[in-house]
């Protein structure tokens, strides 16, 4: 039987429409970053039933799982909606596949972080040129760097704002919302997998490690993110109203 939301969970939500109405009127261009993860789905309800303005992309790095690529169809499909997909350029993709091999990501954190560079990165970029601002699905409790976030920060980085409506959801709330809403959601969550990234790249944890042990396991856990989300950021001084 379905569960119904609480009411500490409704307010929740409504919290995330609320700031996301408020970043299109004021920044008016706001696209989301779909990461295709269990927050995605929240993000994706909310987005499409209530704040459609604002665009949704998601980017296909070449290497995803192909329960990732299912749900990506599986999500379109329940709201007769498609999510612009993005990919590397192929060119330097060439260019890095020829010179470095194709699984050097195993090697070295520099050899991993060019492959997260051309794969994720550079079309990040090129997805995001023209916002004023990008949503993510990033919540606190995922990371040390993720808890520093704040909802709404000015992304030195990228030159425009960063919304992050589920920096307070506990993965708790996130999974009560799915089966609330019935959302689809990728199968390798049920397999141990916290976070999903590429296929090589990614592994199920075991009990009691941390949420993103799963993502470059053979790395130290401090270089453990692609560079979409650097530690120090200022918080924004002008932005819309947080959550
Ligand atoms: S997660 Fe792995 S395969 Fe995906 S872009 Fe980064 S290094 Fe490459």
């Amino acid at each position: 039987m379905a569960e119904l939301l609480t009411l500490e969970l409704e307010h929740k939500a409504a919290a995330v429409r609320d700031l996301l109405t408020t970043a299109v009127r004021e920044h008016g261009r706001v696209v989301y970053a779909n990461s295709l993860g269990v927050e995605a789905m929240v993000l994706t309800d909310i987005i499409w039933t209530h704040v459609p303005e604002i665009d949704i992309f998601t980017i296909d790095t070449g290497r995803l799982h192909e329960e990732t690529y299912a749900l990506l169809n599986r999500l379109q499909h329940r709201y007769g909606r498609r999510i612009k997909v993005v990919y590397p350029d192929a060119e330097e993709l060439g260019r890095l596949v020829t010179s470095q091999g194709v699984n050097a990501f195993f090697e070295s954190v520099e050899a991993r972080l060019a492959c997260c560079r051309v794969r994720k990165i550079e079309p990040f970029r090129r997805a995001i040129a023209g916002y004023k601002a990008w949503v993510t699905g990033v919540r606190r409790e995922q990371s040390p760097v993720r808890a520093q976030g704040q909802p709404v920060e000015w992304d030195e980085q990228h030159g425009l704002y960063k919304i992050s409506p589920l920096l307070d959801w506990t993965e708790q709330d996130v999974w009560h919302y799915v089966r609330a809403r019935k959302l689809p959601y990728n199968p390798l969550h049920d397999r141990g997998f916290p976070s999903i990234g590429c296929a090589p790249c990614t592994r199920a944890i075991e009990p009691g490690e941390s949420p993103r042990a799963g993502r470059w396991w053979w790395e130290q856990s401090e270089s453990r993110e692609c560079g979409l989300h650097p530690r120090v950021r200022r918080p924004a001084a002008n932005a819309v109203s947080r959550a």
